[in-house]
């Protein structure tokens, strides 16, 4: 028979349990993490969304009904009434002696994955069963760094005179070219989830003039690569009256105070993943490279020819970021493999353009845009792309719309850096990859 929850509420949560509430009476409530039965004496950790504490269950210090049922299987849902003692021998220096007990819900005896921490079960096993995958402790730490992460992003782009915005997901043509979207049924219409909100936060800076967004875009590549996923969860930033140089700046310091406030916030999570020496606050401004100059050191560091005008490969960017292992900028891509909207340099082959990379990965890309509707048009005609499809866009260059430029940063990819993570699967609650529709 499994109790019920009547009018118990939890008191506390573990992380709040100290030595100040010794002799006090709280409730807690959560998992099974641990339980061993010695005979006379049992112990068991219970664990919830911050943490753990040992709940300690001698026989005759608490009521023998209460002895009796305290037979727990692992992961368990129960909640403890009970006294906080201090036991310097314990996790965190305090136990709590029940004085009573609800099991709320019991789990089979043989779980499909190991929690423990003593082996880790194959990532797409546990992905099968994120749900309890989820309370791993590994886990835990990986998305409390991330809430921190987008709590800080905000923090930042508020104290910065930044408006957040939301914008379609449902659209009805494309927002780069007809390539990487998902298309869906909107009633007896064709329409596409949103590549991305590039055209719509252009749009809103010429409303709010600095804005941002955090939100998901969808992306129909078939990829299998450890850092792509098909749907993401990007932070997307555009300003008006400014260009790339204002963008660079800008980004360079939302970086650096982020892993500040995680370095201050979240340092136990840091620990437990063993990048409490590696995810360091790093120094600003970033090093900047032209594409130029990117292509040389492939060549003359790593011996990889690119073909100017060319994309860097994989492969070259590998070998790049044994070169290059932080954070750096490259600015100045080929217009001709920029997206229509970005902005050509005084000399058109090149582009008011960059990326920020991690070493060897891509974490944004962003640029100067085209704020001239005839210039607009033009660039579309250039990309092969048709203007009429974009009537509703650019009717709003129409209305007075300012110089501006903006970039896009993939949260789970830097998340995947920042934990020092080898798949991009693992920094997101339920990843969306080619195969992966559940759970
Ligand atoms: P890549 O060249 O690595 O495929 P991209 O240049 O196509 O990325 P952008 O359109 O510039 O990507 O998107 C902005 C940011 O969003 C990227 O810098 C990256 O951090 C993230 N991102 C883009 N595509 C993906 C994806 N498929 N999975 C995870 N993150 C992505
Ligand atoms: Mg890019």
């Amino acid at each position: 028979m499994l109790d019920e929850l009547e009018n118990w509420r939890k008191t506390h949560y573990t992380k709040d349990v100290s030595l100040e509430l010794a002799e006090k009476e709280i409730i807690l409530g959560g998992w099974v993490r641990n339980f061993r039965d010695l005979g006379g004496l049992k112990f068991l950790n219970l664990q919830d969304k911050y943490g753990e504490r040992q709940v300690t269950i001698k026989k005759g210090v608490v009521p023998d009904d209460i002895f009796n049922k305290a037979i727990f299987g692992y992961q368990d849902c129960i909640m403890i009434k009970g006294t906080v003692k201090t036991f310097n021998k314990a996790p965190g220096g305090v136990e709590i002696i029940p004085t009573d007990i609800k099991i709320l819900n019991k789990t089979p005896e043989k779980l499909p994955i190991d929690m423990t921490g003593e082996s880790i079960s194959a990532l797409d096993l546990r992905l099968d069963n994120r749900a309890l995958d989820l309370r791993s402790l590994k886990n835990q730490a990986i998305f409390e760094i991330r809430g921190e992460i987008l709590k800080s992003i905000r923090k930042y782009l508020f104290n910065n005179y930044f408006t957040e915005i939301t914008t379609p997901k449902i659209i009805g043509s494309a927002t780069e070219g007809g390539t990487e979207l998902f298309p869906i049924m909107f009633f007896d219409r064709e329409a596409f989830l949103t590549q991305s909100a590039q055209l719509y936060k252009e749009q809103l800076s010429g409303v709010y003039e600095r804005v941002f967004e955090i939100s998901h875009c969808f992306r129909a590549e078939k990829s299998h690569t450890k850092r792509h996923l098909c749907e993401i969860f990007v932070l997307d930033i555009e300003m008006a009256f400014a260009d790339m140089s204002d963008i660079l700046r800008i980004l360079e310091e939302l970086i650096h105070n982020v892993i500040k406030d995680i370095r201050k916030n979240q340092l136990d999570s840091l620990k437990l993943l063993k990048m409490e020496n590696k995810t360091l606050v790093p120094e600003i401004p970033f090093p900047r490279y032209t594409y130029d100059e990117i292509i040389e050191i492939i060549d003359k560091k790593c011996d990889i020819k690119i073909e100017w005008g060319e994309d860097i490969s994989t492969e070259a960017y590998r070998a790049l970021g044994d070169e290059l292992p932080g954070y750096y900028y490259i600015t100045h891509w080929p217009m001709s493999i920029k997206p229509f909207y970005i902005m050509p340099s005084k000399d058109p082959k090149y582009s008011e353009s960059f990326d920020l990379q991690m070493g060897w990965l891509e974490l944004t890309s962003g640029g100067t845009r085209v704020h001239n509707k005839e210039q607009l048009i033009t660039a579309l005609n250039e990309k092969g792309l048709n203007p009429k499809a974009f009537d509703s866009h650019l009717r709003t260059f129409d209305f007075g719309m300012p110089p501006h430029a903006g970039v896009g940063l993939g949260i789970a990819r830097w998340l995947t850096f920042l934990c020092g993570l080898e798949d991009i699967r693992e920094a997101v609650m339920y990843p969306r990859t080619p195969e992966r529709l559940t759970p």
